[in-house]
């Protein structure tokens, strides 16, 4: 490796500065101390103290004396023809002292004085130097060499990883085949005349595998992986991330046939600023050069650049038109199939019971990504270590998902007896209604154990056969309905409110919201998109698009909404409180309940008063509530009480 030269100029800076520093400290701060202790006075003033015995010890010199008086003080005089002197000053009491000021040596003081900050400031400057060396990648100083070729080697190990790694993404992996084949062997494709893509952006939530995947692909087609973050490219210095673009395209096309993997392009590849000031100058340099690089090379030159965002509707146009980025592999939460899939995958790299139903476990996670699941199995490992068993059951994979939904159980809170009849109330209250009403998931767990996320307790609903792509307008009422019964269940039986609802309510709201907003549900405003989701793969946030006006207007309905679904909620409590008594009580005492349990408590009762609780088919208002129950949901509901971040809610949304 060469080394790096940093700019002369910059060198000749250092040493003029270093050497007027140190001449102005041998100049101007030392001497003057050294002056302001030695006081030069006449011959007479010498002799004036020595008569009055004032001096302490003296010392003479071949041209001066030099004494120092009772208080310490030092002074200085010539030396004048004076007989007597020495028999004077013996009689005043002086004492003679060979030396008063320990002088150094003129070449000690000049080593001291000159060399001896230089060689510090030398040592300075080469520790300075080698650090901005070492943090430029070696050999790209950042101050110094810009631009220069950076040593960095962004070849990455695709760590095995095949496309049987990845499971579920069936239609991504389908996708991505082409480009395999295609690496493999390009003779084909030039002769017919086809050009393969340049770029492939792989969208979608976190977590699903975009990385996975296009390791994956380097790894069948036995190619190498150049990979970099979109968040790598951004330095401090403009013009730094555009080399860093340059040199990444440069290595990669030494190496071809390749994969380039860019993860998070949105940090470079975000909409540029549209004169507005305060632009990222740097980002845009980067983007810039981006874009050149991919005009730059040649159709079919085996460079294949995959790209990782979980934004697409912000990156730039430019990046997305045909040439550049122009085909996008969406890479999609897993369904109940691919969950499975995923669970296994994972179970194998880990020891698990044979009797392992991974089905329920992929139910139960409805609406987790792939690194979600392979956190739940990881979870199940270490808690069947912690309890020291040689493999993972499925209680452990079970309670792993809750840890992942609610966190860890919090041992060590006590809640008052009347807190735990609360929020007993509250739990029951969420599975009473879903139960009572039609298209609701059955009750899989409800539980007043609180949890470190803040829940004081949940109820757990499984779909029973997993995938649902639309919901109706009465599930989604009756969710909301759901969402109320733990509010409803306090106010039916205590008569008065807790805070514990807050992430119900907050859930109930947005759901109110979205119906009128963004499905269309709603008598008053139609199909009329009142919002615009801003990022659909995180979090999903909105924004209005309306008036101030119609706003008011939506709020006015969603209150309108959430409050006839709180009535009916408290309804279906009122109707069945010896139900919500009887159930209260037993997840008082039991702490935890299962689905099973709590729907045998319902039957039984139910016969015992020869109730029928369907309201709304007259013919299957003889079915008992279990089968009331069963009827699919397309959201896993967990509802919580507590202040908690409540389970974000499934993927699998109203289209
Ligand atoms: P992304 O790049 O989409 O954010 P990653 O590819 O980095 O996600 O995935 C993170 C981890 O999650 C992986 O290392 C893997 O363990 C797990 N994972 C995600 N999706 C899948 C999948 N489809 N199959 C198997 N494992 C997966």
């Amino acid at each position: 490796m060469n080394e790096i030269k940093p700019p002369r100029r910059s060198v000749i800076y250092y040493w003029i500065g270093v050497i007027i520093l140190i001449l102005v400290i041998n100049l101007f701060i030392f001497p003057r101390v050294e002056r302001a202790e030695i006081k030069d006075v006449d011959y007479g003033t010498f002799i004036t103290m020595t008569q009055d015995k004032e001096v302490a010890e003296v010392e003479i010199t071949t041209n001066m004396i030099l004494f120092k008086d009772k208080d310490g003080k030092i002074y200085r005089t010539g030396i004048m023809e004076d007989d007597g002197l020495v028999q004077r000053l013996y009689e005043s009491g002086a004492v003679f002292e060979s030396q008063i000021i320990e002088e150094a040596s003129p070449l000690i003081s000049f080593l001291t004085g000159y060399i001896l900050p230089l060689g510090i400031f030398f040592v300075f400057y080469r520790l300075l130097t080698k650090r901005m060396m070492d943090r430029a990648g070696g050999a790209n100083s950042m101050m110094f060499g810009m631009g220069k070729s950076n040593a960095k080697v962004y070849v990455k190990s695709t760590e095995g990883i095949r496309f049987s790694d990845v499971a579920g993404e069936e239609e991504a992996k389908e996708n991505l085949q082409e480009i395999v084949e295609y690496l493999h062997d390009p003779g084909k494709y030039k002769e017919i005349g086809a050009s393969m893509p340049k770029g492939i952006l792989l969208v979608g939530p976190p977590g699903t595998g975009k990385t996975m995947l296009a390791k994956a692909v380097a790894g069948e087609a036995n190619v190498p992986f150049f990979s970099m973050s979109g968040s790598e490219f951004v330095e401090m210095f403009v013009g730094m991330g555009a080399s860093k673009v340059r040199d990444l395209f440069r290595q990669a096309g030494e190496k071809a046939p390749c994969i380039v993997f860019i993860d998070e392009i949105d940090a470079i590849g975000k909409k540029r600023d549209t004169g507005n000031f305060g632009g990222n100058d740097e980002r845009e340099q980067t983007l810039n050069q981006l874009l050149t690089e991919m005009d730059g090379f040649e159709d079919n030159t085996g460079v294949i650049i995959l790209a990782a965002t979980n934004r697409p509707e912000s990156l730039d146009p430019a990046l997305t038109r045909p040439g550049r980025f122009d085909r996008r592999v969406p890479v999609e939460l897993p369904d109940l199939k691919g969950r499975e899939d995923i669970l296994r995958v994972h179970a194998k790299k880990i020891k698990v019971a044979a009797d392992v139903d991974f089905n329920k476990v992929a139910r139960m996670a409805a609406g987790a990504s792939g690194a979600e699941l392979a956190n739940i199995i990881n979870e199940a490992a270490l808690r069947a270590v912690r309890d020291g068993r040689r493999f993972a059951t499925q209680a452990d994979l079970e309670e792993s998902i809750e840890v992942v939904i609610a966190g860890y159980q919090k041992k060590n809170a006590i809640l008052s007896d009347k807190e735990k009849l609360i929020v007993s109330y509250h739990e029951i209250g969420h599975a009473l209604v879903a139960a009572m009403q039609t298209h609701s998931a059955p009750v899989q767990k409800i539980t007043i154990i609180p949890r470190t996320s803040g829940a004081l307790g949940y109820t757990m609903q499984v779909e029973e056969d997993g995938n649902h792509y639309l919901m109706s307008k009465t599930e989604m009422e009756n969710q909301i309905a759901t969402l109320c019964g733990g509010r409803a269940a306090e106010e039916v039986e205590f008569g008065s409110v807790t805070t514990g609802a807050s992430n119900d309510i907050e859930r109930a709201t947005r759901m109110a919201r979205a119906m009128i907003t963004r499905y269309g549900m709603s008598e008053e405003f139609g199909m009329v998109a009142l919002e615009t989701v801003n990022g659909q793969y995180l979090g999903g946030d909105t924004s209005l698009t309306c008036s101030a006006e119609t706003a008011a207007r939506i709020d006015q309905k969603v209150i309108e909404l959430v409050r006839a679904q709180h009535e009916k909620a408290r309804q279906i409590l009122r109707d069945n409180k010896d139900l919500l008594d009887a159930l209260a009580e037993f997840l008082y005492h039991k702490e935890t309940i299962t689905g099973d349990e709590f729907m045998l408590i319902i039957r039984e009762k139910s016969r015992a008063r020869q109730l029928t609780v369907k309201e709304e088919t007259p013919a299957e208002a003889a079915e008992t509530p279990a089968e009331a129950g069963e009827a699919p949901v397309p959201e896993e509901t967990a509802s919580e009480t507590g202040e908690g971040p409540g389970p974000e809610e499934a993927g699998s949304q109203p289209v």
